[in-house]
């Protein structure tokens, strides 16, 4: 059979993989990318799947983290192809009561909404924003570098004083509820908070939920919740592009079936069709830690604390996700909310906080909460002017996630709550596609039953605790292999960072210092590694 030799190859076209094929080729390595699936994008793709003339996005769709990413900044996505639309509003949660909290692009405006809910909340708000701003680069450089971030750490430090590094310290361990508490008056400027934490599958009501709630609002503050024009698969073929522009071959359509180790060194994989792709310098691995060290590696090439570590591996929750196309734009009881690309939905500020505890304890959660796209609010491309192509999604146990009945049953319960906040809205829907969590893991075998963080986004499974216990960096026990997935740190979302820093991890090893940076490694690996006692 075929084999192939390059620089180095990378597994899995999602945007961590494009991105690190970029930043390979970039550097003038020779790079092949290998990718499952028949086009690149991995959760970033879309599709006319459910109505002619109406595209969807069949996984992801708005993109704040990608806009403020210094890492697809750079890339300069926009000479190959890609153009940002945004909705008039952010986003909005629709209350089942019929109120609404909108986030507007203004921040002034969003202030003075909120002040209407409740005096003072405005006020609140806009100290939030001044925060934010006073330590967004260096918290942006610092969340998207490997671990530790010595340098934006200092600017941080420089920039916010010994108090203000207190306070974001406060702020990663507090909940959201503590936060929300704090902050506001209104449930209404809570639940945008409370909302947007929700966005990770970390329970309000536990430590570091503030932080992704903050984080998420601050960013649709300041860069709002882009969408590519035509579709979320653009993205990935813009990042496809722009690859290609600098030598990078693209094999689609193939899984890779296992990683080459030989001489205690990652040399290259093996793939389903029989062929093999010969790396000189580097593999690069674009799936989640499960499938890497449970699967294309064989055990014997890892230590067996790793393995024994893996069997803790913490998967986020299954996510199930209702595609329509809708003869008319949604008929919102309150119609603040037609003017957001995202719509929060099905629960109130405290029934999120039973959501979360209904997903922890194994129970399908009877009120679920809902987030819901308005895509063509967002981008009037996406469907024939007068219509909406919309879809949303909702999580579910993990354990429920192939019980087809229990699936069929909520379906019916997200669609009972939009039609509570938008009456009409089913009478609306010229079609329907469902993507339950199994069909979600067919399209990208990275989503395991429909989780959509590689991993949970858990303190205990973040920084030097991710994917398992380890060094928070790409570099894997495997000299040579790198994980470039969400499930390395700083994990989910569409930023390209953890692409990114395993691109760079493995430039770095060939450096003229590389040697020395291999020896460091290899110490802390074992250090880590070692058994307690030993
Ligand atoms: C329903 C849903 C909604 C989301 N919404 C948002 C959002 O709005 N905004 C946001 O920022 N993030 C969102 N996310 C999260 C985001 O999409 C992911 O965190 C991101 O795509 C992770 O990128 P990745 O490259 O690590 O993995 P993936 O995007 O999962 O890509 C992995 C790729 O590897 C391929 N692959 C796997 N195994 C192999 C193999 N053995 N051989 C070859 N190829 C292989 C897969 O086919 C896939 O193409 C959402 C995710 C889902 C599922």
């Amino acid at each position: 059979m075929p084999v192939t030799t390059c620089d180095a190859v990378v597994v899995g076209a999602g945007p961590n993989g494009l991105v690190a094929a970029n930043a390979l080729a970039d550097a003038g390595w020779d790079v092949v990318l290998v990718e499952a699936q028949d086009e690149v994008g991995g959760a970033v793709r879309s599709a006319e799947s459910v109505a002619p003339g109406f595209v969807t996005d069949l996984f992801s769709a708005f993109y704040p983290l990608a806009a403020a990413s210094p890492v697809i900044r750079d890339l300069h996505l926009e000479r190959h192809g890609l153009t940002w639309r945004q909705a008039p509003d952010v986003m909005a949660h629709a209350f089942p009561d019929g109120r609404c909290a909108v986030l507007r692009r203004a921040a002034a405006d969003t202030a003075a909404g909120l002040d209407e809910h409740h005096a003072g909340d405005g006020e609140a708000w806009l100290r939030m924003v001044a925060g934010w701003d006073r330590v967004r680069d260096p918290l942006l450089d610092a969340l998207f570098t490997p671990f530790p971030p010595v340098r934006s750490g200092m600017r941080m430090l420089r920039r916010s004083g010994v108090a203000g590094a207190l306070d974001l310290t406060r702020l990663g361990l507090l909940s959201v509820r503590r936060l929300g508490h704090e902050e506001f008056g209104s449930e209404q400027a809570r639940v945008l908070l409370t909302g947007n934490a929700m966005h990770s599958d970390v329970s309000p009501d536990s430590a570091g939920s503030a932080l992704f709630g903050w984080l998420l609002v601050m960013l649709g503050q300041d860069v709002g919740f882009p969408v590519p024009e035509g579709g979320a698969g653009m993205l990935a073929t813009a990042l496809r592009r722009r690859a290609e522009s600098v030598g990078v071959q693209v094999r689609c359509g193939v899984p890779v079936t296992e990683v080459d180790v030989s001489s205690g060194r990652a040399r290259g994989v093996g793939l389903a069709d029989g062929s093999r792709v010969r790396a000189r310098h580097a593999v690069l691995a674009d799936v989640p830690a499960p499938a890497l060290y449970g699967g294309l590696v064989a055990a014997r090439h890892l230590p067996h604390r790793l393995l024994d570590d893996l069997r803790r591996f913490d998967w986020d929750d299954s996510t199930l996700k209702l595609n329509w196309a809708l003869d008319t734009p949604i008929p919102w009881t309150a119609p603040e909310a037609g003017g957001s690309g995202t719509v929060h939905l099905g629960v109130d500020d405290d029934g999120l906080v039973d959501v979360a505890a209904d997903l922890s304890v194994g129970r399908m959660p009877r009120d679920p909460f809902i987030l819901l796209g308005q895509m063509t609010v967002a981008d009037p491309t996406r469907s024939p002017e007068g219509t909406e192509s919309a879809w949303a999604y909702s999580h579910l146990p993990r354990r429920w996630a192939t019980d087809e009945g229990a699936v069929a049953a909520q379906v019916e319960r997200m669609e009972e709550a939009v039609e509570r906040v938008a009456p009409g809205f089913r009478s609306s829907q010229r079609a329907r596609q469902v993507q339950s969590p199994s069909d979600l893991q067919a399209a990208d075998s990275s989503l395991s039953r429909g989780a959509l963080n590689a991993g949970t986004a858990a303190l205990h499974q973040q920084l030097v605790l991710r994917p398992t216990r380890g060094l928070g960096r790409p570099e894997t026990p495997v000299p040579g292999l790198y994980l470039a997935s969400a499930s390395a740190h700083p994990g989910g979302g569409v930023h390209g960072a953890c692409g990114w820093n395993a691109a760079v991890a493995a430039l770095r090893q060939r450096s003229p210092l590389g040697v020395v940076r291999r020896a460091v490694i290899r110490t802390a690996w074992s250090r880590v590694l070692r058994d307690p006692g030993a």
